[in-house]
């Protein structure tokens, strides 16, 4: 196997600041997460499986509530999603951010209160709006023009919506170019540049039946620096300051979205929240003082945050192949769990668990079992060099936008999640069967 290459920095995946906190190493290579040794929980649901550590999650919207305590705090739902987290995010105090019908309707089945959610998304169809309006979802989220006469007329005239509008702030921020939502080139929110958040809310203040509580903004994803939220506080209180000017309008609320960036291998930098929630609230308080405006109450939408660390990804080797210089070590899943290397080049530090290996590493590329040449978990990254099929390996931050981003390529069907608590683990979500997939082929 080829050796470690000295040139290129690496990771020690056997380094554990990217796990939940409540892993431990036990003997052989074993980990354990929540408090369930991985080898037994891939043992007991077979892998490719989601862990997710209940505790961990309850930590992190607990870390949100004591950071932000005068904010309302929104689980953005897309990054993962079950009945039980929904439930486990009730039950610690947070409101959802919901962007279907289909998440809306998930969460309502768990009691959640459909007035402490908000509907986004760029383009709504029928049935997303006629959802929320039927159930009584707290804000609906006005992306485009359209969708103000749409909604009014949805209403109807002795109806009453609170909205809010998504504005494009122009500010870059995040991770990737296709997960930066902040500037005007691309599709979500409605531009401060060129006068078009504010034609949208005159024509929305026309709207006897829709209430404006406020102003939204998200500015992507992954985002490890508070400058760009500090940027656009400054920006939305100015327009705040010009709709007061205009219309006599203060509006209430200030939805800085999510996008709070997290360490997907050790070394990485994650936005730290004590931080941004300091600097946010001196920021409003001074803008808003120097506007002359009442401080809006702040909203906050993390997804990736709450989710992401509490998760992790287990596969078995298929085969490992040696191809000139490359080592390619095949794992049962892939790209149809987790599509976030295809489509951002996101790397991850996935570990060998379950045997004490005493080879020297050598740096390998983790593939998936699909039929794209593209399907790469984990490429350049280092594991014990005597890796060999049957071997079990841990992804570490695989909680959010892994599951909720899932597809059914090649029919190898969607992994199960876990979750782990005290000692315990239960199925939350199964294993998506042949049964499942052939009881949506109704053709023949
Ligand atoms: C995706 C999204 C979020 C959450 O983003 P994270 O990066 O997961 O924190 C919040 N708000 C909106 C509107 C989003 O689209």
């Amino acid at each position: 196997m080829t050796v470690v290459n000295a040139s290129e920095p690496s990771v020690a995946s056997t380094e554990l600041s990217v796990w939940p906190a409540s892993t431990t190493e036990l003997a052989h290579g074993d980990i354990a997460v929540g408090g369930v040794p991985l080898t037994e929980v891939a043992r007991r649901f077979g892998t490719p499986v989601y862990v997710l550590d209940e505790a961990e999650v309850r930590e992190r919207c607990r870390t949100y509530r004591h950071s932000f305590p005068d904010a309302e705090v929104l689980y953005a739902a897309k990054a993962f999603l079950c009945r039980a987290m929904t439930h486990w995010v009730d039950e610690e105090g947070l409101g959802l951010d919901v962007c279907s019908a289909g998440e809306l309707e998930l969460a309502v089945t768990t009691g959640f209160p459909p007035d402490r959610m908000v509907l986004h998304g760029n383009a709504k169809a029928p049935r997303d709006l006629d959802t929320a309006l039927h159930l009584g979802v707290g804000r609906i989220v006005i992306d485009s023009p359209s969708e103000i006469a749409r909604l009014a007329a949805a209403v109807g005239p002795n109806g009453h919506q609170k909205v809010m509008v998504r504005v494009v702030p122009g500010i870059s921020a995040g991770g990737h170019d296709k997960i930066r939502t902040g500037t005007d080139d691309q599709k979500f929110g409605l531009s401060i540049a060129d006068g078009s958040a504010q034609h949208a809310i005159t024509r929305i203040l026309d709207q006897p039946q829709l209430q404006l509580t406020g102003l939204h903004c998200h500015l992507g994803s992954q985002i490890t620096s508070v400058e760009p939220y500090l940027v656009a506080v400054r920006r939305m209180v100015g327009l705040m300051m010009r709709l007061y000017e205009q219309h006599g309008l203060v509006l209430p609320e200030l939805d800085l979205g999510g996008g709070h960036g997290i360490a997907y291998r050790p070394g990485e930098q994650s936005l730290d929240l004590t931080t941004l929630a300091r600097r946010i609230r001196a920021e409003l308080a001074d803008t808003c003082a120097t506007a002359g405006l009442p401080e809006p109450r702040l909203i906050i939408e993390p997804g990736r945050a709450i989710a992401g660390p509490a998760g992790v990804a287990l596969y078995h080797v298929l085969a490992v192949k040696h191809t000139g210089e490359h080592v390619f070590v095949a794992v049962d899943g892939g790209m149809s769990d987790n599509p976030r290397p295809a489509l951002y080049g996101v790397r991850y530090a996935p570990r060998l668990v379950g045997r004490h290996s005493t080879a020297a590493p050598a740096r390998v590329a983790v593939v998936g079992r699909h039929c794209e040449a593209g399907d790469v978990l984990a490429s350049d990254v280092d594991l014990p060099g005597d890796v060999y099929p049957g071997d079990l390996l841990a992804v570490p931050v695989a909680g959010a936008y892994h599951l909720s981003m899932a597809s059914g390529y090649n029919l190898v069907g969607r992994p199960p999640v876990a979750a782990v608590r005290d000692g315990h683990a239960r199925l939350l979500v199964r294993r998506e069967s042949l049964d499942d997939i052939r009881s949506r082929d109704v053709g023949l």
